[in-house]
């Protein structure tokens, strides 16, 4: 979350720097020997009364403004050796609001190329707080969906723990866990491990598309909905950071060869369909490097395989969460799953998912059917 950029506050500053007054009036002559000085205008002298200004004098009705032309009496902003009445300089000088068109004076807010009045702005233009319908008078806070809320209603909202909007409380699920989940994810939130089931299958059927074939049956891989309070100690006890979901392998063994292998997906409970197929990518794909004997090689390669065959999942998938997602991996900052995904990006933009598979093989893969 950061704070909204683009808005600039700034000020036409008419009042502070100008509106200087002045009421010199003077009566001449004194000396009835000194001669009356001449108008710095019309060169004529001033005989009654005249202004002063800035050591040259006037005729009062020569002393002009330079917009309008009338006489400025005693008031008048100056700027560069010129006078105005301060009416004229602000209509000739100021900023206009892009809104209603009138000058601005004092504080205005600047937005791409545009000038509002702040009150302008506020009505018209100021983002929506998504926590109260409103616009947002004061500092806005905006995530990487684009949401914006006023900073100041921020206890009224939580990230998403499925999609990373902002959850509304009031309208939003709160699970046994502490997790928040928004109402767009309530909508289609993956609850039972038959919907999840089916889900499992069409990103098996979408990575196969890909070109990522798992030699494991879809029906030897188990699928567990789980809670965070289920599924944390468990990737604590594997040492992973995967945070939606976990892969796990076993296998038995007799005289040094495996007699059988099991593969269990665990996948937290209540993602959105996108997110759970986002989340069972990359899990699948941990099944296909077991599979494939390709543990090993490093957990950029490990991680970032499984993050890129989500990518090219995502990348089959429409809507805003698939391109919100792609998004998010681009910039993930984690040196094995941002780093790993933007290495392995590479190799699939010049060889394809075929050379993401030939790279995640270790170049001496342990025989098929050998223990670690
Ligand atoms: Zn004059
Ligand atoms: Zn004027
Ligand atoms: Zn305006
Ligand atoms: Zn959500
Ligand atoms: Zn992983």
């Amino acid at each position: 979350m950061r704070v909204f950029p683009d808005r600039m506050p700034g000020r036409f500053p008419v009042a502070g720097l100008i509106i200087v007054l002045l009421l010199l009036f003077m009566v001449l002559p004194v000396d009835l020997h000194a001669k009356p000085p001449k108008c710095a205008v019309c060169g004529e002298r001033i005989v009654g009364q005249g202004f002063k200004v800035d050591g040259k004098h006037y005729h009062p009705q020569c002393f002009t403004c330079a917009v309008c032309g009338d006489p400025l009496g005693g008031k008048y902003v100056k700027e560069n050796g010129t006078y105005y009445h301060a009416d004229c300089y602000v209509d000739r000088f100021a900023p206009r609001c892009d809104h209603c068109g009138e000058p601005i004076v004092g504080n205005y807010i600047e937005i791409d190329g545009s000038v509002y009045h702040d009150t302008c702005y506020k009505h018209n233009f100021a983002p929506i707080c998504k926590a109260t319908g409103e616009r947002i008078s004061g500092t806005i806070l905006q995530n990487d969906w684009g949401e914006t809320i006023a900073a100041s209603n921020q206890h009224l909202v939580r990230d998403c723990s499925a999609c990373g909007r902002f959850a509304v409380l009031d309208r939003s699920l709160r699970l046994s866990d502490d997790r928040i989940i928004c109402s767009i994810c309530r909508q289609n939130a993956v609850t039972r491990e038959a919907h999840g089931r089916r889900l499992l299958e069409r990103t098996y059927a979408l990575l196969q598309k890909q070109g990522v074939e798992i030699p494991v049956p879809l029906n030897q891989i188990e699928l567990r909905l789980v809670d965070r309070d289920r599924l944390d100690p468990i990737a604590e006890r594997i040492g992973t950071k995967d945070s939606h979901g976990i892969c796990r392998y076993g296998f038995e063994s007799r005289n040094n060869r495996i007699v059988s292998e099991s593969y269990q997906i665990y996948i937290l409970s209540y993602l959105s369909e996108e997110s759970f197929i986002s989340v069972a990518a990359h899990e699948l794909f941990h099944v296909w490097q077991h599979a494939v004997r390709a543990d090993g090689p490093s957990s950029r390669i490990l991680e970032g395989g499984a993050n890129l065959a989500m990518y090219a999942v995502l990348d089959e998938m429409e809507g805003e969460y698939a391109e919100y997602r792609r998004d998010k991996l681009f910039k993930d900052p984690d040196p094995v799953y941002g780093d790993g995904f933007r290495m392995m990006h590479r190799i699939y933009e010049r060889e394809g998912m075929e050379g993401v598979l030939r790279h995640s093989i270790r170049k001496n893969p342990r025989p098929a059917g050998q223990p670690r």
